[in-house]
């Protein structure tokens, strides 16, 4: 199945009779623009005038998606944390912390190698990559005249991982006795990097085109729009969204995180009266990630909720963006990856956003409901090793 996921591929697929359909991610976008020496926006729109060259239906941006997964991710941790208020004993510890779910680098090292123990933590949230193909699939082909099966739809992210993330069963529905899935194919940052230099375009000077703004945070003025934070702004979105509801408390500005052993191991509290209420923090990288799951097991975990990257730095730093250049250091790239990603966007709310908003109308009811778990959520599965496996551990 990973052979679908390649540039020559997704060149083939561009010359059938399929409706192509594209969605970026923000964390590549930043990587094109630090590359060209160009804004995220003019990105965006060089990129939707080279894929429409090639025949790509309409590109959308992943962070109208992520914007959906984090008003589910709310809904989850208000909902785990009533539970585990009620609940006594042996289940309440399975409510918290609530670990973020987007990364599938972490989900895989979860399910093949910490097992059933670690999987209730996890957030049930489907990540933005998946949440905008259920969109695109389930609910915006009818709205564009189309079949499921009708359309190819893929992605471009920050990682590799993101390909296996793609190909998992739980993504794949039937329709008419066709197997559809959500993300047909995803590109690396760097493979569409490939892509433009492999076509002689001189995307610095290339035309540009309007966004297609069905599911991309645009305003009426052209301003691209999102959350902050590299890997999603789960922690910051969740924290801010808990205090208000749970606390009453609004938190104006941004969100502080204390840098802890390390600028990947970070934390915030909110303090009601004097006392810790709310300890949320940011766990990029297997090593900080380690020590979390330890403290986990042995049932000393303070936090109520952790948003967990695999790599170190998050995704800015995914191993799909487009590689230092000559001369410039790793920590030098991120720096600058981490200045480009904030200029050009402006600071948004999720439920402000009018995408989520008309989706929850159109199609999901109500954050958390029925239809919003049905569409937006999953579910994960230890990995059981076989005894040959086992066997050769000892
Ligand atoms: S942290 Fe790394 S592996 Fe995880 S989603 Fe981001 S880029 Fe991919």
């Amino acid at each position: 199945m990973l052979e679908k996921q390649s540039l020559g591929d997704f060149i083939t697929r561009i010359n059938s009779d399929k409706a192509v359909i594209v969605s970026v991610s923000p964390q590549s976008r930043a990587s094109l623009a630090a590359f060209f020496g160009l804004s995220q926006s003019q990105v965006f729109r060089k990129l939707t005038a080279l894929f429409k060259s090639m025949g790509v239906k309409a590109v959308y941006d992943t962070s109208s998606s992520r914007d959906l997964s984090l008003i589910e991710a709310c809904s989850e941790f208000v909902t785990r944390y009533h539970q585990n208020q009620l609940s006594s004993g042996k289940e309440a510890g399975k409510n918290l912390p609530m670990l973020s779910s987007a990364c599938p680098g972490w989900i895989c090292y979860a399910e093949k190698t910490l097992g059933s123990f670690i999987l209730p933590y996890i957030s049930a949230v489907k990540s933005p990559q998946q949440a905008i193909g259920a969109a695109i699939k389930h609910h915006m082909v009818g709205k564009l005249g189309l079949k499921p099966h009708d359309v190819y739809h893929v992605t471009v992210m920050p990682c590799y991982d993101k390909k296996l993330e793609a190909v998992r069963d739980d993504f794949v529905f039937s329709v008419e006795d066709k197997d559809v899935t959500e993300v047909d194919s995803v590109l690396t940052t760097g493979e569409v990097l490939d892509l433009i230099q492999s076509r002689s375009v001189d995307f610095k000077t290339l035309e540009e085109s309007p966004m297609d703004r069905l599911l991309t945070n645009v305003d009426d003025d052209g301003q691209l729009y999102g959350v902050s934070g590299g890997s999603g702004g789960y922690a910051e979105t969740v924290f801010r969204h808990a205090a208000h509801v749970l606390f009453d408390r609004k938190i104006e500005g941004s969100v502080d995180f204390r840098i802890l052993r390390n600028s990947d191991f970070r934390e915030v509290t909110l303090e009601v009266e004097g006392k810790p209420v709310l300890k949320f923090a940011l766990c990029y990288g297997f090593r900080n990630l380690q020590n979390i799951i330890r403290k986990i097991k042995m049932g000393k975990c303070e936090y109520h909720f952790i948003e967990v990257m695999a790599c170190p730095s998050g995704c800015l730093n995914g191993g799909g963006q487009i590689k230092p250049a000559k001369g410039q250091s790793a920590k030098d790239l991120i720096q600058l990856l981490e200045d480009v990603y904030i200029q050009d966007v402006s600071v948004s709310n999720p439920f402000e956003n009018p995408i989520a908003k008309r989706l929850y109308d159109e199609w999901l009811g109500q954050p958390g409901s029925e239809n919003a778990k049905k569409y937006l959520h999953t579910k994960y599965h230890p990995v059981v090793k076989s005894v040959a496996s086992q066997l050769q551990n000892w």
